[in-house]
């Protein structure tokens, strides 16, 4: 089982459209995929279609541990898509484990995780807009990272030093943490901005950004009020082919 954490400490750059969307692409071809929703917003849990996560009875049960782990499991239109939904519980769980300066609280989730190897191939875990500890769970729990970027300036500006977060995490807590990518998102190839910005990207970091920018449509915007992941909603769109060859990349980069 791999497990994958789309992280940035900036909101709206497209983590959870892309978790959602990759998430049901790798279920779509064959593998037993679980998206495990640690925002309190519940945005991911929305967009798939499945009722928010009411009290003890969604990913915030994993941090109280006191549920295991495939009581909170919930099944999706995808076959093999599952999903462990968020609620506003987990807010309240975030700003508990921040006050508990003793315990290891950095690696329950890792921990909790575990009881899922058999059943899934790989764990897809939507991250808050923030680098506090329901994020450093997920880093802590995760054989990698896709950072998600929207293609503006400001998207350039905070990225230095999240890079120099997990990299200060990987050398604490996972030694194994990877960074498996930099996704471009909302590129809009007819501005200048957008084609500065990824080539800026390519040059700082090589390979490690994913070759197919994702599409600033409407198309995307529109996918969650439908419960439907892209590959259901739009499925002959220029932003359902790019996360498909995203999707298809990210196996490579994680096998
Ligand atoms: P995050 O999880 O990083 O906060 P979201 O995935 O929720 O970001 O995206 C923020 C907003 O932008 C949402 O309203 C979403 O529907 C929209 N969005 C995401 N990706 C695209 C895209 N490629 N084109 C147009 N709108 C997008
Ligand atoms: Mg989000």
């Amino acid at each position: 089982m791999k497990t994958v954490a789309f992280a940035n400490r900036k909101g709206g750059t497209g983590k959870t459209t892309s978790a959602v969307s990759i998430a049901a692409c790798i279920a779509q071809m064959g593998k037993r995929v679980i998206l495990l929703d640690l925002d309190p917003q519940a945005n991911a849990t929305a967009a798939l279609g499945v009722e928010r996560a009411g009290q003890g009875c969604g990913s915030q049960a994993l941090f109280a541990g006191e549920v295991g782990c495939r009581k909170l499991v919930r099944e999706t239109m995808i076959e093999k898509l599952a999903v462990i939904p968020s609620g506003s519980d987990l807010a309240v769980i975030e700003y508990g484990l921040s006050a508990d300066r003793k315990k290891k609280w950095q690696g329950i989730l890792r921990k909790r995780i575990g009881d899922l190897k058999k059943e899934y191939d790989m764990v897809v875990i939507d991250c808050p807009p923030s680098i506090g500890p329901l994020s450093v769970n997920a880093l802590v729990a995760a054989d990698g990272v896709v950072v998600t970027l929207q293609c503006d300036y400001f998207s350039l500006e905070g990225l230095a030093e999240f890079a120099a977060n997990i990299e200060r995490l990987r050398a604490a807590h996972n030694s194994q943490l990877v960074l498996f990518g930099l996704l471009k998102t909302m590129y809009d190839a007819r501005t200048l901005l957008s084609r500065q910005v990824a080539e800026q990207l390519e040059r700082h970091f090589g390979t490690k950004v994913f070759d197919s920018p994702i599409p600033r449509t409407v198309r995307l915007a529109e996918a969650p009020s439908h419960g439907l992941p892209i590959s259901l909603y739009a499925p002959a769109s220029a932003a359902a082919s790019a996360y498909q060859e995203v999707s298809a990349d990210l196996l490579r980069r994680m096998a």
